[in-house]
């Protein structure tokens, strides 16, 4: 089998590598010529941790090409997918869907002979219908199904997600196109991954339900949490004494600065707005939206109170920039909120990302940067752990206590042991564990 896949980042790169190593010819399009030409070179423009062995190894194979000519990537394709970008539109917080329908005009101009045309990026519900509308409507003559096949896999483990998923969800009324579909995820079959077939709507419906809910989630061990600092509480005990409650699982039960990323904020958003044109409001997603948002400037106004009440000409070292391990990926990060809180209390910042410092540079100004965690410290009046990379989850205590001006630590993300850092002599602040005090 053959496909396209438009839109080569964190999802098409990732998803259009898989397949190809699922046995499918795979050519992905993107209209970032750089990208293309620094994917053409072997080189790849996102940390995705295995990414770079998957993809030398089925280019090698001759199974993985990349172009910016969609012509070229769609010549003999069974399947085109669209995995372009749909951000937040500027100014109302609905999901831009201008880069899905450009692509869908771009398939249409460029279709020959029967071709799935599939919905890989998140879109409110209603868009399927909309790209199938598109199509027929510059193309009256083109023979082509519309799907809806939303991905789920997290940055920092995107392989493993996308090659052992929980479930497959596929939007999808017709048999000439489930059958496409079965092929493309054949190997999946093999492992008895649930495949879930449903109309466009509902699978659309799908994705934002799942995202939103786990945002949900997040949300209200965040509250848990800050519920736990006052009445002498430890949120991590009480997030395993509920999390081994089948029903409630203990996934996404970890207190920390607030969502972010690429997917969350946008999406919790994009929902709320669709819920309130068909007159149906998400009144929890709401609320989940804005406890989260506040929740970032509340880390930051932590880190100034365990600084005594001010970081007025005081250096704050942050280490993790980026919204989680494992990713360069600074979309949404909490950091993009907490970093510049803290400029603007009058701070001076020097912060260490394993990944994610060229990103941030296009992202906030004013920032100075180490090379490591130890010269991010060197000197400063404290440090904030931001994101949870492994390298800041055994530091040198030791070496640390006597780079710090000042033995202060704010744990955002809870990797420390309070009783360990009060007793190495540090300062510790950390999010939840209210037994500590
Ligand atoms: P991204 O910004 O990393 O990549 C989008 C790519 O599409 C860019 O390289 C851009 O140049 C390209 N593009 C845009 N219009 C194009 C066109 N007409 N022709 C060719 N290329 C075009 O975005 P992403 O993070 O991969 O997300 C893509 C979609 O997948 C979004 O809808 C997102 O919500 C969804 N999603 C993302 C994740 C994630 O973890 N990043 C997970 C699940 C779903």
């Amino acid at each position: 089998m053959r496909i396209a896949m438009i839109g080569t980042g964190y999802v098409g790169l990732v998803t259009g590598a898989c397949f190809s190593e699922f046995g499918v010819d795979v050519c992905c399009v993107d209209k970032d010529a750089g990208k293309i030409q620094r994917l053409k070179a072997g080189e790849i423009p996102i940390f995705e941790p295995g990414l770079d062995q998957l993809v030398e190894g089925n280019v090698k194979a001759g199974r993985l090409s990349f172009t910016t000519d969609l012509r070229e990537g769609m010549a003999g394709a069974d399947a085109v997918f669209i995995a372009v970008g749909t951000p937040s539109r500027r100014g109302d917080g609905h999901a831009d869907l201008s880069y899905v329908y450009a692509a869908a005009r771009e398939i249409a101009d460029t279709m020959d002979g029967y071709t799935v045309v599939v919905t890989k990026s998140t879109v409110p519900v209603g868009t399927g219908r909309e790209v199938e509308a598109i199509i027929r409507e510059r193309r009256p003559d083109a023979r082509f199904d519309v799907c809806s096949n939303p991905e789920f896999l997290r940055e920092g483990a995107a392989i493993n997600d996308f090659m052992r998923p929980d479930r497959v969800v596929i939007g999808c009324e017709s048999e000439r196109a489930q059958e496409v579909m079965r092929g493309l995820y054949r190997p999946l079959y093999l492992i008895e991954t649930p495949i879930v077939f449903t109309s466009l709507e509902t699978s659309e419906m799908i994705k934002y339900a799942a995202n939103t809910f786990l945002a949900t989630k997040i949300t209200f061990i965040n509250e848990i949490a800050d519920l736990c600092e006052k009445v002498g509480a430890d949120v991590h005990d009480v997030a395993r004494g509920i999390g081994l409650d089948g029903r409630i699982g203990r996934k996404f039960l970890h207190p920390g600065p607030g969502y972010g990323g690429s997917c969350f904020p946008k999406d919790t958003l994009a929902l709320v707005k669709t819920a309130q044109d068909y007159g149906a409001p998400l009144r929890i997603i709401e609320t989940v939206v804005d406890v989260n948002d506040r929740r970032k400037q509340a880390m930051a106004d932590r880190i100034v109170a365990a600084c005594g009440g001010s970081v007025a000409g005081k250096t704050v070292a942050v280490l993790g920039l980026t919204f989680k391990p494992n990713t360069d990926d600074m979309r949404d990060s909490p950091a993009l909120d907490i970093v510049p809180a803290l400029l603007a209390a009058g701070a001076t910042v020097r912060a260490y990302d394993p990944e994610g410092m060229d990103e941030a540079a296009k992202l906030m100004d004013g920032i100075e940067y180490g090379q490591s965690a130890y010269e991010a410290m060197d000197g400063a009046d404290a440090v904030a752990i931001v994101t949870e990379w492994n390298e800041f989850r055994a530091l040198d205590l030791a070496r640390m206590k006597k780079l710090l001006k000042a033995p202060v630590v704010v744990d955002l993300r809870n990797v420390y042991d309070p009783k360990d850092m009060r007793a190495a002599g540090f300062e510790y602040t950390c999010v939840g564990r209210g037994t500590d005090r």
